[in-house]
């Protein structure tokens, strides 16, 4: 059985931050994973 796009994507889940579970904005990247304090805590652990 076909599903349209919209019929899948609303299948899915809220996309959550891989770290500390807060509901990503969609508007977010499609390959941001963590929110914006998680993905900041990240770049500033890298330096
Ligand atoms: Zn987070």
């Amino acid at each position: 059985m076909m599903m349209s796009s919209v019929e899948f994507f609303r299948s899915l889940p809220p996309k959550q931050c891989t770290k500390c579970g807060n509901v990503l904005n969609e508007m977010h990247e499609s390959y941001v994973q963590q929110c914006e304090e998680c993905s900041e805590e990240l770049v500033t652990a890298r330096k």
